[in-house]
């Protein structure tokens, strides 16, 4: 049983001032994680992680992150405002999109992100984008490009196989690309891949540092392009289910460190800082939805509705994916009876568990539904007239703080006109 950072009157101390559902994130636990990975990395000088802000939109967050000195993964302009925001400008952000529409790359330029294109034909849309022609526009700035390697890399069941995937250049592709902005006059290079999502195998990420060490140095023999860092994206896997274990982030670090000598340093590369940009990892494990029991039906299956649906962890519905559930108060409980645990959407895959065994279940129990502090609250939407949920900061000491309110009727009705 997974142990929370609360118990059942703690929560229901704090429903009394935010009504269920809602999220809550557990502020000390993500910092400890966060020590963790700058751990794991600490013998490369310059390590930096990136959040990926879609995991977790929420500048709270993103402002406790950043007293690790993480930097924000933005991919749209919200994004990019959000990490403008929280002081997060210039090289603290990556801007890693695809299909960028001009206004984007423009707001990118004006912070002077690093900016990691998605395609070839970026390059010249870029460069129209945002004015720039004369080597004197690209100095200090950094520029990026996103690797797909089609089918020299296996694939990983979120993303799937990588020549399907929309996403970064072919491997000729990026020859040409660094050749013709090192021509235009840039003078600062990274690269970038992403290929899994939720992966929990450290060998496949130990895998795609190698690749990315080896590319540099080729691409480097063949344009003369230097290159100062390797992202090697986000996409590590957090232990959903009972039976999985959590990425071992010092046996990665190392491995990758072992890479480093032997493909970097001994090819004369050093130094190249190494960037990450994990989302789910950092703030996953750590979120709670916390929701309770509405009804309790009993037909052909037996059913808890809860007050929370889709709209508020669509990953279930989306991925089938597994999402631990607590009952605060019925730990010591025996696990009696199996239900398909619902919200109310109009939509029967709106199901947090499907035939899961859990306690037996009363209306006003409160469930805990774990492992949404990463695209849970993000991926929300207001179909079915469903709203979004309120995200609270549970602090060291057990003080909880609202980042974000529950959006109200008036909400969903403000782009109306009646
Ligand atoms: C989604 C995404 C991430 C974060 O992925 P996680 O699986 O949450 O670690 C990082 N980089 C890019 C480009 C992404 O699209």
């Amino acid at each position: 049983m997974r142990k929370l950072p609360f118990d059942k009157e703690k929560l229901e101390e704090i429903a009394k001032k935010y009504p269920t559902p809602f999220h809550i994130y557990d502020a000390e636990a993500i910092r400890e994680n966060a020590r963790r990975l700058l751990k794991a990395f600490s013998w490369n000088k310059g390590f930096r992680e990136y959040f990926a802000v879609k995991a977790a939109p929420n500048p709270e967050l993103m402002r406790l992150l950043k007293e690790f000195n993480f930097g924000s993964d933005c991919s749209s302009m919200a994004e990019l405002v959000l990490a403008e925001k929280v002081g997060n400008v210039g090289d603290a952000i990556m801007f890693t999109s695809n299909d960028t529409p001009a206004e984007e790359f423009v707001k990118a330029w004006e912070l002077g992100a690093i900016i990691n294109l998605d395609d070839i034909t970026h390059w010249d849309f870029l460069c129209k984008s945002v004015g720039a022609s004369t080597p004197a526009d690209f100095k200090d700035r950094i520029m990026c490009c996103r690797y797909n390697p089609g089918p020299l890399k296996g694939g990983n069941a979120i993303i799937g196989k990588p020549e399907e995937a929309k996403y970064g250049f072919t491997r000729e592709q990026l020859f040409e690309c660094y050749a013709k902005m090192r021509e235009a006059g840039v003078e600062h290079f990274g690269i970038h891949t992403m290929v899994a999502s939720n992966e929990l195998d450290p060998e496949y990420i130990i895998d795609t540092a190698r690749l990315l060490f080896s590319l540099v140095a080729e691409i480097t023999e063949k344009t003369g392009v230097k290159f100062e860092f390797v992202n090697i994206g986000g996409g590590i896997g957090i232990p959903y289910r009972p039976d999985q274990k959590a990425m071992d982030l010092d046996y990665v670090g190392k491995g990758i460190e072992r890479a480093y000598k032997e493909l970097v340093e001994a090819a004369g590369l050093a130094p190249l800082k190494l960037f990450m940009e994990c989302g789910r990892s950092i703030t996953g494990p750590y979120g709670y939805l916390v929701s309770r029991v509405r009804h309790i039906k009993n037909t052909y299956r037996l059913y808890a509705g809860l007050d929370a649906c889709m709209s508020n962890l669509m990953r279930p519905a989306l991925y089938g994916a597994y999402h631990e559930i607590v009952v605060p108060g019925k730990e010591d409980a025996s696990q009696t009876s199996v239900y398909d645990v619902t919200g109310s959407l109009c939509e029967n895959n709106d199901k947090f568990a499907i035939q899961r065994l859990l306690p037996v279940l009363e209306r006003g129990d409160i469930v805990v539904i774990c492992d949404a502090g990463a695209h849970g609250h993000a991926m929300g939407f207001q179909y079915n007239g469903k709203l979004r949920s309120a995200e609270l900061l549970l602090e060291k000491g057990g003080d909880v703080r609202l980042i974000r309110r529950a959006e109200t009727l008036d909400d969903y009705f403000a782009t109306l006109n009646f």
